[in-house]
């Protein structure tokens, strides 16, 4: 028998505003401190009247617009009602049928798939529950309550965990670079749900169940294998799939029943009296659009063109937006300071000395002091020889933790490289003498012998001799012994 897999998924993301979405508390949901930012608005006291924050409204627009949504004109915002500790108004204020955004997609990157956007409407985020141990009692912070919340609806369009979750990371990416949302999903400021059927026929949707506390994109893997097993595994056996709601035992790396799934009408949705609808203009949409950067795609498709780079070396600076600007910056200091830019070693040094510095060091290459007219300035002395690379490497070293310039570091510790023949061919001799032995396996045809002589002459040079003369000379020396 042939299964095929259908996931949707429903993503919910916190906004980047200042205030929340129907009151003036500061949006800071992560506050350590308990119940700090609140106000009659957003602890539901009755007779309270919300006001709008357009600042969200525009969030939303800018990212539906970034995925090809089509906007609605008209757009206003509706009662969801339920019943739970975390919404002691009892409702959400949310939308139901007319969401700012909807009709849109997203070309997975890698995979190419288009991935149909059903929706994106704004609503209010409730209060976080924190329960007791022993389960007897629980408590409300409401830092969390009203907080300008994102939900985004995709259609069934995926068939895999991994196209799940390359849509989930470049969704990620495109909200960070809009800076919508700090999109953390291990801080829950990024919330995916995956909605999970799979059928005998490609022409007809299995019943689907919603899998809940997915905190990791691993876990959105794991949970999808999962459920698609699971599926299979009940209509091998003759069984039905129940149309639920499921969580996920990080744990026991499985999924569990949690409750019926609930239906619109439980909600009794109507619009929300307090709140006038929305008109938004062609030109507001218009002037939303214009505020639209870069977006990832855009950029991996111009980075491959503008600096040669492949698929993958341009993905790796574009994940990362910092390291993406630090490495055009840096670029184009190397190309003041040296014509023959060598773009390839710039990457090379981000990518892995100074990803090596930030582990080493734990400190991100944007708290760290290296600056990248420094890095750029350091290549070109490697690049043409000046100093060698042991030496830039130290050099970065300290730049990254200390901030002095690569100029100072180099000038302090007389570290530019040594290319004196003279000089160098001292050095050489010294060494063969004290290493008789390795000389002579050398003479007599061991190239490793000659790894190690040059080893030494580096280490009486601190790392500053230039290799490729060494090299020269001690083959010279060879020569001319063995004439
Ligand atoms: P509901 O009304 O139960 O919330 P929706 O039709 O609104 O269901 O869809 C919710 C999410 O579930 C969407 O992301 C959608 O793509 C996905 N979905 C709908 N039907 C299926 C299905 N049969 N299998 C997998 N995902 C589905
Ligand atoms: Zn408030
Ligand atoms: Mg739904």
């Amino acid at each position: 028998m042939k299964y095929y897999p259908t996931i949707g998924l429903e993503i919910h993301a916190e906004l980047l505003t200042e205030s929340k979405m129907f009151c003036d508390c500061k949006n800071d949901p992560l506050e350590t401190e308990p119940n700090i930012n609140v106000c009659p608005i957003c602890l539901g006291h009755p007779g309270t009247l919300p006001k709008a924050n357009w600042k969200a409204i525009e969030l939303v627009i800018k990212t539906g617009l970034a995925l090809n949504c089509r906007i609605n004109h008209f757009s206003k915002f509706d009662r969801k009602n339920y019943f739970y500790p975390d919404l002691p108004k009892a409702y959400q204020i949310s939308q139901y049928d007319q969401p700012f955004c909807y009709q849109g997609f997203l070309i997975l990157p890698f995979l190419k798939k288009r991935i149909g956007i059903r929706r994106i409407h704004l609503e209010e985020d409730a209060a976080k529950l924190f329960h007791s141990p022993d389960g007897k009692h629980s408590l409300v912070d409401f830092n969390r309550a009203g907080v300008p919340l994102m939900e985004l609806v995709t259609e069934p369009d995926f068939s895999s965990a991994q196209e799940v979750v390359e849509f989930a990371q470049e969704l990620q990416l495109i909200l960070r670079y809009l800076k919508v949302s700090a999109a953390d999903m291990e801080k829950g400021n990024l919330r995916l749900e995956a909605n999970i059927s799979v059928s005998q026929n490609s022409n007809e949707l299995g019943t689907k169940v919603e899998v809940k506390n997915l905190n990791s994109f691993r876990a959105l893997a794991k949970a999808i294998d999962y459920e698609i097993k699971r599926q299979i595994d009940l209509l091998e056996k003759g069984h039905q799939v129940v149309q639920e709601t499921r969580g996920w035992d990080e744990i026991k790396e499985e999924t569990f029943s949690q409750r019926s799934k609930e239906e619109a009408h439980d909600y009794r949705y109507f619009p929300e009296p307090d709140l006038p609808p929305f008109s938004l203009s062609a030109e507001m949409i218009e002037e939303i659009r214009s505020k639209i950067e870069e977006l990832p795609q855009e950029k991996r498709e111009r980075f491959e063109k503008e600096y040669n780079l492949s698929e993958k070396k341009s993905q790796v600076l574009v994940e990362n937006p910092y390291l993406a600007d630090f490495f055009e910056e840096a670029v184009s200091e190397l190309k003041s300071l040296n014509k023959e830019a060598d773009i390839n070693l710039v990457y090379n040094y981000l990518v892995s000395d100074v990803k090596g510095l930030e582990k080493e060091k734990g400190t991100l290459l944007e708290n760290s002091k290296l600056k990248p007219k420094d890095l750029a300035y350091l290549v070109s002395l490697a690049g043409n020889g000046k100093i060698s690379s042991r030496v830039a490497k130290d050099v970065l070293a300290k730049v990254f933790e200390e901030g002095s310039s690569p100029q100072e570091v180099i000038a302090a510790g007389n570290l530019e490289q040594v290319s004196d023949e003279n000089q160098l061919e001292k050095i050489a001799r010294l060494v063969i003498d004290k290493n008789q032995k390795v000389w002579y396996d050398y003479k007599n045809g061991k190239e490793n012998a000659l790894q190690f002589l040059i080893g030494q002459v580096m280490k009486e040079t601190k790392g500053k001799a230039n290799p490729k003369i060494i090299h020269s000379i001690f083959e010279e020396l060879k020569r001319k012994e063995t004439d």
